[in-house]
């Protein structure tokens, strides 16, 4: 089966190392050539171009591209495509890409591999990144059947943990456990670096230890994807955040009214809550 890649990045570039080794012909398409060319030298295709048409051979095509770039990239590769190709993405944000590709392509099943790095480019990618992680699929009515489990079977190659939603529900999800989390840590960041008493903010600084490392590591991350989240995942990021602003506004109350019982209450639901999430369990 020949397997097309656009977009040779940390995640076209990961897949790429995984599919070859599973003996399927991966063929990639990048922006810049030399992008093009590191990728057949470090063996993450056997074939690549900056030119769409080298996927007109190609039997299910990834597009790997910035969310931006997406829609208009399955635009313009249309053309050069079999009629029975099969496109999948896999993009953090689902609804607005599946509701401007479906109507274009019938064969398209919207994907996100739940496996990521701090790193980008190239020269990120790593074999194995995919493995024991969940990839989330989000068909639609019209989606064939066919098409889905054609996707599903290549994302089972790559060991990972295949879970299938609608594009919405994607979307929600996503921005409780991702989304939501890089703003209340920017906002976390924020808060302390707006203390108005210099000898205060620096001592702060100087006593930071692994509480405020760990809560502040996500929102102190790539600015460009912070905004991208906020941009694509809008309404259900804004759903997030007022969720989380009454949950404050409670710990708030409870605090003024020194209401200690409702406080401990509310922790200990939480200490067992956070156990039924996948990555704190155990
Ligand atoms: P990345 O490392 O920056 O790779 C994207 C690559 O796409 C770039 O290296 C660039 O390569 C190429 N590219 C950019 N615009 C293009 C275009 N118009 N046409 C063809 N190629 C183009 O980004 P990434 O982290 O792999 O993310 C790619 C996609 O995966 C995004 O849609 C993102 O939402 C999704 N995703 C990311 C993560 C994560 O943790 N990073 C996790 C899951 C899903 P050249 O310019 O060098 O050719």
């Amino acid at each position: 089966m020949n397997i097309g890649i656009v977009g040779l990045g940390l995640i076209g570039g990961s897949l790429g190392l995984d599919l070859r080794s599973q003996g399927y012909q991966v063929l990639g398409v990048s922006r810049r050539e030399d992008t093009c060319h590191m990728a057949i030298e470090t063996g993450v295709v056997d074939d690549a171009s900056s030119e769409l048409k080298l996927l007109a051979v190609a039997d299910v095509v990834f597009i790997c591209t910035p969310i931006a770039a997406i829609a208009p990239t399955i635009k313009q590769l249309i053309p050069h495509l079999s009629p029975d190709a099969i496109i999948t993405d896999v993009g953090s944000v689902k609804t607005p890409i599946v509701e401007s590709v479906a109507p274009l392509w019938h064969n398209f099943v919207g994907g996100h591999p739940m496996s990521g790095t701090a790193e980008s480019g190239l020269s990120a990618a790593q074999r194995n990144l995919f493995a024991g992680n969940p990839y989330v699929l989000t068909p639609i009515e019209t989606t064939p059947l066919k098409a889905v489990e054609q996707v599903e079977q290549i994302a089972r190659s790559l060991q990972a943990k295949i879970y299938h939603c609608r594009p919405l529900d994607h979307d929600r999800a996503v921005s409780l456990i991702s989304h939501l989390p890089v703003m209340v840590s920017a906002g976390l960041i924020a808060a302390c670096t707006s203390e108005g008493d210099p000898a205060v903010l620096e001592l702060a600084q100087n006593l930071a230890s692994s509480g405020f490392r760990d809560t502040s590591r996500v929102g102190g991350g790539n600015p460009e994807l912070g905004v991208m989240m906020a941009r694509y995942n809008r309404q259900e990021l804004l759903r997030s955040l007022h969720r989380y602003r009454y949950q404050l506004d409670e710990l708030i109350a409870q605090i003024e009214q020194e209401d200690w019982n409702a406080l401990e209450q509310q922790l200990q639901n939480n200490r067992e809550a956070r156990s039924h999430f996948s990555s704190c369990k155990g």
